[in-house]
């Protein structure tokens, strides 16, 4: 695996791999600190593509001024060694200069599906995800983007972006969206787990665990609200401080639903434990 820190390197390593026509390179952005969830984008990268490129960039533009930018885990060594082990040709690996040159002044901004939810606690989040997004899209022009569901909004904002724009490297129908891979006791996997204390890390498998329950629930046709009310109050007994959101959407436009309709849903939580931030989302199989 070779790692390549400035954009004319990425491109004569792209340009190597491509070789052939027919050569189907994938891309599998991250941030880094990377875990059993990436490593999950990264195998089903290679089954579907003939090289993996895999990114590695802590993207200051999808942090708020009070967010966690400077403690956000950096282990580029490791992670290298990680990505190597799986097979990833190529680990793109920019600093924020390169990636953001004196003068840059572009930002790429989707409404509507970025607004409500993680969108309206963390003011400007999805505006530096798009633009990050569609930089490392221009960069490597991959056949195809995978993305984690862990990250549903976030999943939702590419593919409008992709669709909106008429991105062809890649399509829209080649942005895939992966499950969400779990610790043993439900917790969805996440580079800022291992925040959490030894009895935050406990509480914070009550976060799935309650969400299970509220979609089995509304899945046998318990009232909506008052589910997500019980939801809410079961996170907060747990130990959580606060509940940013806890809502049932339709899963393409993300719009909060009263009720399941016919059309594909989806419960999403973002609660606080500590100075944590964890989100969780979980399908709803509708009427
Ligand atoms: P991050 O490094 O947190 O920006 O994540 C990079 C990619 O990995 C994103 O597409 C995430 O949605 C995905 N990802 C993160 N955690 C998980 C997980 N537990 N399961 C599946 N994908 C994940």
């Amino acid at each position: 695996m070779q790692t390549v820190k400035t954009l004319q390197m990425l491109r004569t390593a792209l340009a190597q791999l491509r070789g052939n026509t027919g050569t189907r390179i994938a891309l599998v952005p991250t941030m880094g600190a990377l875990h059993e969830g990436h490593l999950t984008l990264v195998r089903s990268a290679r089954e579907m593509a003939n090289h993996v490129v895999a990114s590695i960039f802590v993207n200051p533009k999808q942090f708020g001024p009070n967010e966690d930018l400077d403690a956000y885990p950096r282990q580029l060594a490791a992670d290298a060694a990680l990505l190597e082990a799986e097979g990833v040709a190529l680990l793109w690996a920019p600093d924020a200069e390169a990636m953001y040159p004196p003068g840059f002044a572009t930002n790429v901004s989707v409404a509507s599906v970025s607004e409500g939810l993680c969108g309206a606690a963390r003011p400007g989040h999805f505006d530096g995800v798009a633009t990050v997004v569609c930089k490392l899209f221009n960069q490597v022009a991959p056949d195809l983007a995978l993305f984690g569901e862990k990250d549903f909004q976030q999943l939702a904002v590419i593919r409008a972006m992709a669709r909106d724009l008429d991105l062809t490297r890649p399509h829209v129908d080649s942005i895939i969206g992966v499950p969400t891979v779990r610790e043993a006791d439900g917790l969805a996997m996440s580079s800022r787990n291992r925040y959490l204390s030894p009895d935050q890390r406990v509480a914070a498998a009550t976060l799935p665990r309650a969400m299970q329950a509220a979609v089995r629930a509304i899945e046998s046709g318990a009232d909506v609200s008052s589910t997500l009310a019980g939801l809410q109050a079961e996170i907060l007994g747990a130990g959580f401080g606060s509940v940013d959101y806890a809502t049932l959407a339709d899963s393409r436009s993300l719009a909060s639903l009263a009720a399941l309709g016919p059309e594909p849903a989806r419960l999403l939580v973002a609660a606080r434990i500590g100075g944590t931030r964890l989100i969780d989302n979980l399908p709803i199989s509708a009427r």
